[in-house]
């Protein structure tokens, strides 16, 4: 590989791989990356060490894409030598861009989520008790694990963040877009999400029927209704978080006649994706009758994580207040 080709770096934090899948789905794509770029760490798919990062310049990274969120004291201590080797980085899908569905965990913390998933949760068979320790002995050597922290963070919590790429997972045109910006030096200002800065219901082919302003009892979720492929999942009783998210998907979740859950995050205009989307549905909900929309509300099953589901370490909300184990 020539050494003139500029170098990119992919780190994965707390995520599901489905933002590395991405990667691998651009298909033939990749390779015009590939022969355009040094890609020289990728630890999911190349034997790259961290001693090899650590060997490099400061800054000698083009660009390192990282998906996923912050959790573990290894992730951190990661992010933050990528960050100093790198030019630019981006914040690779939602969990990097807002916490994600990682995220979701700050309803709880560290000692409550280790007493269910060890100890107390149906399918768990631990009768010895034994929760994962930072230090334990085993053959009289001792063996360290990355520290689990309280609280899980959007990578802009952690280090400073160039762009971001939105997303569960970055659809492959965002991607290549992307890339082709960065090896071209065609780059908006720092800072922006590279995606277009409009909601999905001003790109969603249903939003003729989108509702001006309509009764509704229930919210429904969408297995409970039969739902009609062209109209507005709002018309039809199912909450949408399209009037609270940026475009740019390519109305994946909508064409697969599922409502969109918010994947994208909220566009620049907007500060917080769940009020927003709070704001949308009492504008278009036909009562002022308090008590008729509290019982509305009473019908969403899980509001905050329906309102936040990619989005709650980035909120107004941050996480659910609880004492450290710290
Ligand atoms: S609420 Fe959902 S279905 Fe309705 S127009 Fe917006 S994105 Fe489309
Ligand atoms: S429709 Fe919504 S949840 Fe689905 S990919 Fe698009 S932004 Fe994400």
């Amino acid at each position: 590989m020539s050494n003139d080709k500029p170098k990119v770096a992919f780190y994965w934090c707390a995520s599901c791989g489905g933002c590395e899948e991405a990667v691998v789905d651009l298909a033939e794509d990749i390779l015009k990356v590939t022969s355009a770029v040094d890609i020289v760490f990728w630890p999911v798919a190349l034997d790259f060490k961290r001693k090899d990062v650590e060997a490099m310049e400061d800054g000698s990274i083009a660009v390192s894409f990282i998906n996923g969120a912050v959790r573990l004291s290894e992730q951190e201590e990661m992010v933050k030598l990528l960050r100093k080797k790198s030019g630019l980085v981006v914040a690779f899908g939602s969990c990097s861009h807002l916490g994600g569905i990682p995220g979701l965990a700050n309803f709880w913390n560290k000692q409550t989520i280790f007493d269910y998933a060890y100890l107390k949760s149906p399918s768990t068979n631990n009768p010895d008790k034994i929760v994962p320790l930072e230090k334990s002995e085993v053959d009289g050597k001792e063996l360290e694990l990355p520290e689990f922290y309280d609280t899980v963070y959007s990578l802009d919590q952690v280090i400073d963040v160039d762009y971001y790429l939105p997303g569960c997972a970055p659809p492959k045109d965002l991607i290549v877009n992307a890339v082709n910006a960065i090896l071209e030096g065609k780059l908006p200002p720092k800072g922006a999400v590279l995606s277009p800065n409009k909601s999905l219901c001003d790109e969603c082919d249903r939003n003729e029927s989108k509702p001006e302003k309509f009764t509704m009892t229930e919210i429904k979720r969408p297995w409970e209704v039969e739902l009609d492929p062209e109209k507005c999942f709002l018309a039809q009783g199912v909450i949408c978080m399209g009037p609270a998210t940026r475009g740019g998907c390519g109305q994946r979740c909508i064409t697969a006649n599922m409502p969109c859950r918010g994947c994208f995050g909220p566009s620049d205009q907007v500060f917080d994706q769940g009020a927003k989307f709070l704001s949308a549905m009492a504008s278009i909900i036909e009562t002022n009758d308090e008590k008729q929309i509290d019982k509305l509300i009473e019908t969403i099953v899980d509001p905050a994580g329906t309102f936040y589901r990619f989005s709650l370490p980035t909120s107004i909300l941050r996480r659910k207040k609880m004492e450290a184990t710290k």
